[in-house]
């Protein structure tokens, strides 16, 4: 029923997230953007009614994501890693740049901008490696933030300078050790104004960032956080095949697990999201597995369900996933109201849904929360007015993406 509805004008009607509530109301869509919320919408239009047990909610935002592509294309490419985006519930990410090829150069940068331009079924931004022949070229501008690699941060004090306004995130890791490379980079980034941590995963790597923010109000500094280092620790994966567990920073305590979702409920994080790391079943299952996990899809239906069980708050989930990461990237998505693009998504949470990798759309089909019972299934999820994703199948795909840069207003 829904997928019939094209590019006119029309109403979703339901329980929707709004002014930080659940309410029944009529959302407006007009084109790209909701144009009118009201209690009841008596006007000549079409109409699309939400079940009970369903709920309308901001569409994520992924500001973590290796859609890889490129000489990895068995693995993800920006297509099939885009459309799991839809899927779950998310339509806008911000691509790393750890591809091979790297995105380190002009051209590589310019080659992959092109690509997720002719390519994505969401909209993106891009963050490039710290690479002076970028970042001394001020013409260049399709990149979001720079990202700092383990093996990049003891070149930061050499970048300083370049970075302070721009933005930059950080893996921060020597080894296994979070905690003192969250400290080198708070000691080394004094210039800069504004910096993410990226998935940290350590109670003392929270409490040290929360610390210097104290310290230094006016910088902006963020927390990162993934679905993974919220709800799985190592004793979870323990009796797994070595893939399972490996994943970076490592999984951590179950203590570091309660000290993130407290700190999601009292505030303290600002961003949730994927690092969706997509590998090859084989791959994951071998001797050696690479890191990472493909959890685009699951990452929203996941912490919902959370909010269901009264793990984390509601209005928490919504900041961190949809409306902070809207606010850092400057656009107008993330919150439900007028005048803001009709990015939406609709849950169900009637039935239990077992979570089973191997019906991913991602290429990668292997999942630590493979077997978790949750209740917050994915009906619809809506980018910029239009309807792509609908009980399971796709429509509208040559809807254009965007990035970043065009969305500013
Ligand atoms: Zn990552």
């Amino acid at each position: 029923m829904l997928s019939e509805v094209n590019s006119e004008d029309y109403c979703i009607e339901g329980k929707a997230y709004v002014n930080n509530d659940l309410i029944e109301c009529s959302i407006l869509i007009s084109g790209e953007k909701i144009s009118k919320i009201s209690k009841v919408s008596n006007i000549d239009i079409k109409k699309i009614k939400i079940g009970k047990g369903s709920v309308i909610l901001p569409a994520g935002i992924d500001l973590h994501v290796h859609f890889r592509d490129w000489n990895e294309s068995y693995k993800e490419t920006i297509l099939s890693g885009s459309l799991a985006a839809l899927a779950g519930g998310i339509t806008t990410v911000l691509d790393m740049p750890n591809t091979k090829p790297p995105v380190n150069t002009i051209e590589n940068l310019k080659k992959r901008y092109e690509d997720f331009k002719n390519k994505s079924k969401v909209d993106f931004g891009l963050h490039i490696k710290p690479s002076y022949e970028i970042l001394r070229n001020n013409k260049i501008n399709e990149y979001f933030a720079v990202k700092f690699y383990e093996e990049d941060l003891k070149a930061l004090p050499n970048f300083e300078e370049l970075l302070n306004d721009k933005k930059a995130v950080f893996h921060a890791q020597f080894g296994l050790d979070e905690v003192s490379a969250v400290n080198y980079v708070l000691e080394h980034s004094k210039k800069l104004n504004n910096i993410r941590f990226a998935h940290i995963s350590r109670a003392e790597s929270i409490e040290l960032i929360e610390s210097y923010r104290r310290k230094f109000e006016d910088k902006k500094v963020y927390i990162e956080v993934t679905p993974h280092h919220t709800f799985i620790c190592i004793d979870d994966v323990a009796n797994k095949p070595k893939g399972y567990s490996t994943v970076r920073p490592p999984l951590a305590l179950r203590r570091d697990n309660e000290a993130i979702i407290n700190a999601i409920n009292v505030g303290k994080i600002d961003f949730i999201a994927s690092d969706h790391a997509p590998h090859s079943l084989e791959e994951k299952l071998s001797e050696n597995p690479p890191p990472g996990y493909p959890s685009i899809e699951v990452m929203y239906s996941i912490f919902l369900d959370s909010c269901f069980k009264g793990i984390i708050k509601l209005n928490k989930l919504i900041d961190c996933l949809c409306v902070y990461p809207a606010r850092y990237l400057g656009i107008k998505k993330g919150i439900i109201r007028e005048g803001y693009y009709a990015d939406l998504v609709i849950f169900n949470f009637e039935n239990d849904m077992v979570i089973d990798s191997s019906k991913f759309i991602s290429k990668s089909k292997f999942s630590p929360f493979d077997g978790w019972k949750i209740k917050a299934k994915i009906e619809t999820t809506i980018r910029r007015g239009k309807i792509l994703f609908n009980n399971g199948e796709f429509y509208n795909l040559n809807y254009p993406s965007k990035n970043i840069i065009e969305l500013i207003n």
